[in-house]
């Protein structure tokens, strides 16, 4: 088929929170003012299809579509109920279609601020993608793009199943509304561990946004993932066991896998630069992805104002915590260390707001050492001689 020719300064291939959470960035960089965007993806966005949480200890630049918020937080073990103030930190909800429409609306107010300059939008799949000398093509269904830098977040390569570090962290939640007031809208459960634990690490992740309407999801480490009726079944065991009794409505159902692993993705090579989990932007120890998103859509942006190229090198920190990742997956995936009493001694031995910083890699050398050390030795040992 004969594809139309295009040309951009810069194309984002992949309209999710990577793709838009640059875009955010990219128009309001007054040096980046002329250049001229094309946002690809499949097909627009209609639907609420996944919520994002994540901690900060100040707005962020989605702080106008926060749709709950919470200070306090507990972690549940069959023995232990563990009580945590977040503060400095509060932890955060955004919904997915809250997101999309509010990115939307800020490239429109883009547009409309400066009709000269081009923000465009293209709903075909992308095919290919390729680095020419001095551009880089993205080849659609119907369209030759050529562009000065492509960003893209399309998840092209995972590992395949028998690599060394690989779990999917993988889930499936019901939004309810109970028919009595059960909730703490101020305290989410991190993770309640009185679940079975026998074949993976797994716990309920509990979010309240009222006394009476909460998120209950399922989520498990594991490399499989299970049928919907088992999760669906582990739901409804512990709605019976926590709040016998009671009866819910089902409003809404939210389901996903986030990989978990230390596999190499592709990095950047000149003009095409991978982003969001397909750029390495996964937290390989716990999934988390919102927020290194977010500062790494900072930090190209910061690159490109101070260098010329939006190319970000990873300091020996962030490398340490990449290796603090492998660690920690190989006790997980290896079970030399039940994940319950792991997580509860993490929390339990330091400090929230330390553990919290911790998990974003944004904690001090000297944090590091005293959380690694408050750790059970023998199985991170074993872990640290198998992983050299
Ligand atoms: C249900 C769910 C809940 C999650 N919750 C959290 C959370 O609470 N906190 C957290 O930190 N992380 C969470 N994550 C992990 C992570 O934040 C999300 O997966 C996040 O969306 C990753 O952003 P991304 O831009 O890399 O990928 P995506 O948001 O998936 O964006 C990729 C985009 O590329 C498009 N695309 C794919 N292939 C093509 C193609 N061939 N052509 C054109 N376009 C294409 C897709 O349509 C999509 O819009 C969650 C993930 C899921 C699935």
């Amino acid at each position: 088929m004969r594809q139309h020719a295009l040309s951009y300064d810069i194309v984002i291939a992949g309209m999710g929170c990577a793709g838009l959470s640059l875009a955010m960035r990219l128009i309001h960089a007054h040096f980046l003012s002329s250049f001229s965007i094309l946002l690809i993806d499949v097909a627009p966005k209609q639907e609420n299809d996944r919520t994002w949480c994540f901690w900060e200890d100040q707005p962020g630049w989605f702080e106008p579509i926060v749709y709950h918020r919470w200070t306090k937080a507990q972690l549940h073990t069959e023995q232990h109920i563990l009580h945590m103030q977040l503060q400095p930190f509060a932890y955060k909800m955004i919904r997915g279609i809250d997101f999309y429409r509010y990115a939307h609306e800020q490239l429109q107010q883009a547009r409309n601020n400066n009709p000269d300059r081009r923000i465009d939008y293209l709903y075909e799949p992308v095919l290919q993608m390729e680095r020419e000398e001095q551009y880089a093509i993205v080849h659609t269904t119907q369209h030759r793009v050529q562009a000065k830098y492509v960003f893209y977040s399309l998840l092209s390569s995972i590992p395949p199943a028998s690599y060394r570090y690989f779990l999917w962290q993988h889930f499936r939640g019901w939004f309810v509304h109970m028919h009595a007031s059960v909730f703490d809208p101020e305290c989410m459960v991190l993770m309640d561990f009185r679940v079975p634990q026998q074949e993976a690490t797994a716990f309920m992740y509990v979010l309240p946004f009222s006394d009476c309407d909460a998120l209950i999801e399922y989520t498990v480490f594991s490399p499989h993932l299970l049928d919907a009726q088992v999760y669906d079944a582990c739901i409804r065991n512990y709605l019976q066991t926590h709040y016998p009794g009671l009866t819910y409505d089902i409003t809404e159902i939210e389901k996903g896998a986030i990989p978990m692993t230390d596999y190499a993705f592709p990095t950047a090579t000149g003009t095409l630069i991978p982003i969001g989990t397909a750029g390495g932007q996964t937290k390989a120890s716990t999934g988390y992805t919102f927020s290194f998103i977010q500062r790494h859509s900072d930090a190209l942006i910061k690159a490109w104002e101070k260098t010329g190229k939006p190319l970000v090198k990873s300091t020996l920190h962030e490398r340490a915590f990449r290796w603090y990742d492998q660690l920690l997956l190989h006790v997980l995936q290896h079970r030399l260390y039940p994940g319950d009493a792991l997580f509860l001694q993490l929390f339990q031995n330091n400090s929230t707001p330390t553990v919290l910083r911790f998990l974003s890699n944004q904690s001090s050398w000297a944090e590091d050492i005293r959380i690694i050390a408050s750790l059970p030795t023998k199985p991170f040992l074993k872990a640290l001689l198998s992983i050299r």
